[in-house]
């Protein structure tokens, strides 16, 4: 039986120690910190379950898929969210409704966008066939060399190629004439860790996949039910989880990797190796390759990095729905500086959720549990965080107002982690919470690859490798790893 140690206990990992597991492989799993889920993890204090980072899933049918294919009932509960989300715009009291159904959004948006079911159809239409004619031939792909990449990218239908170059803006106000609905529409590239300015028009993809695909979707008691489920099948395969045990450095020979050391000096010696942690600086700064050193590192395109703020709250609040983004009214301006200034947003552009809209247990009986997301610049451009309870302070304000509900006389947990805690707590390089952007001199045959360009042995997973970041894109890159590993040995 051939024995496997994988590096990080994130969705990657663990799903990747599902799929071999169920192939007859013996894993083992090493993981930096005391619980397992990595970015998908969970906060309790003081009878509050906050999830620490996903709120929502989209493409839900790769849960279905990953579980088909290890033999198991799929254990997650999902339910759709209609609306999937409302957004508000500053100096204006009542949100934007986001209906999934395109007759009830245009009654949403009223007469600010004449004829916008004819407008979304034909928009999304095209967006379905980018989806479509991706999907299996690149995204769900394993990669042998550039050459390799180009020819799979030659399946896809030429008449997408503009798009690759396009932005999202751009397609978005060639479509619409309201600032508004641009708006709502490009704020899936933040889903990307990125703004509309930067994000390929292809991505216009996750338009389609909100609307019309799959939607989004809530877990019944949280986010980390996921990784609840997952433990417990492990648990009776016997896939050992070693908590507390940061991988540090290596040995290797002849080609392949002999062991991982970690930074007790303990030796862990296995068959096969995979690394969960980002597939970008662990090669840089665990295994040294030139390719991607600290400045190769610096130089290229890494996703936003969180500021996060998890409050428990005496008291009910009625007029915020589960999902809601709280805009400001200078877009433009506001998304192209927030890449790359040293200061704090003065006028922050955030996203809220507040599970206990639908789950009980998640915070005490009168009290609401409010997780607050507010993208800021990586540790690149803003290296210190002193600013923390000022900035936590002034988003606290902010939506206080906007909701007519006062948040600070009513607090009974505040927790923040800036991208200072996001960075040592998961090793996310410089605080960037997806990890590297999906510009297109990062996706596909140029995203750092899952297998090693050294090791015969070893293999990655998660959001860094191919195909990209988010829960449903970390769920297929364990299926095109384990897809590898199977084939080659
Ligand atoms: C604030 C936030 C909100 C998000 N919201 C959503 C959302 O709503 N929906 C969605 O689909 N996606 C969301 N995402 C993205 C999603 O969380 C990630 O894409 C996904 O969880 C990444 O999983 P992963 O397995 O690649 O990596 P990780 O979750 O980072 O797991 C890697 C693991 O490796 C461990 N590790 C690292 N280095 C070492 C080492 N040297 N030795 C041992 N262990 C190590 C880490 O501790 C970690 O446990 C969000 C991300 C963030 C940060």
């Amino acid at each position: 039986m051939k024995e496997v140690i994988i590096v990080g206990s994130g969705l990657g990992g663990l799903s990747a120690a599902l799929r071999l597991s169920s192939k007859g492989y013996k894993v083992k799993i090493l993981e930096k910190n005391s619980t397992a889920g990595g970015r998908l993890n969970q906060i309790k204090e003081k009878g509050f379950t906050f999830d620490s980072g996903p709120s929502f899933m989209s493409m839900t049918y790769e849960f279905d898929n990953l579980f088909k294919e290890c033999g198991v009932v799929n254990p997650i509960k999902l339910k759709a969210l209609d609306p999937l989300y409302e957004v508000y715009f500053e100096g204006r009291q009542e949100p934007y409704r986001i209906w999934k159904d395109l007759d009830k959004l245009a009654g949403e948006f009223g007469d600010i966008e004449p004829d916008f079911k004819n407008k979304a159809d034909k928009y999304l239409k095209r967006a379905s066939e980018f989806f479509h004619d991706t999907e299996d031939k690149v995204v769900k792909s394993n990669f042998n060399g550039l050459a390799d990449y180009f020819i799979k990218i030659s399946r896809v239908p030429l008449k997408h190629l503009p798009f690759l170059r396009k932005k999202l803006w751009t397609l978005l106000s060639e479509t619409f004439d309201s600032q508004v609905v641009k708006v709502i529409f490009s704020l899936v590239a933040f889903f990307l860790g990125s703004t509309p300015f930067k994000t390929p028009s292809i991505y216009s993809l996750l338009n389609y996949t909100e609307f019309i695909h799959n939607g989004y979707w809530r877990v019944e008691g949280g986010m980390y039910m996921i990784v609840e489920e997952i433990l417990k099948i492990l648990k009776n395969r016997g896939v050992e989880i070693i908590y507390n045990t940061e991988v540090s450095d290596y040995y290797d020979s002849e080609g392949s990797l002999k062991y991982f050391l970690d930074k007790k000096g303990n030796h862990w010696i296995a068959d096969l190796y995979i690394v969960n942690a980002d597939a970008a600086s662990f090669r840089g700064m665990i295994l040294n390759r030139k390719k991607y050193s600290g400045t190769r590192l610096d130089n290229m395109d890494w996703s936003l990095a969180p500021f996060t703020i998890y409050l428990g709250v005496k008291g009910k609040i009625k007029s915020m729905y589960h999902h809601n983004y709280f805009l400001g009214n200078d877009f433009i301006k506001y998304a192209d500086k927030i890449f790359i200034t040293s200061e704090s947003p003065s006028n922050p552009y955030y996203y809220v959720n507040m599970p206990s809209y639908h789950d009980t247990e998640c915070a005490p009986e009168g009290c609401e549990n409010l997780f607050i997301l507010c993208p800021v610049p990586d540790l690149r451009f803003k290296d210190h965080w002193n600013d923390r309870e000022e900035f936590a302070d002034r988003i606290i304000q902010d939506l206080s107002d906007r909701i007519n509900f006062n948040l600070k006389d009513n607090l009974i947990v505040k927790k923040i982690m800036s991208p200072l805690e996001w960075e040592s707590e998961y090793n996310l390089y410089k605080g960037s919470g997806l990890g590297l952007s999906h510009g297109m001199n990062q996706i596909g045959g140029f995203r750092p690859s899952n297998k090693d360009e050294e090791f015969s042995n070893l293999y990655y997973v998660g959001a860094s490798t191919v195909p990209g970041t988010g829960l449903p894109m970390v769920l297929i890159s364990s299926k095109l790893a384990t897809e590898r590993i199977i084939h080659e040995h």
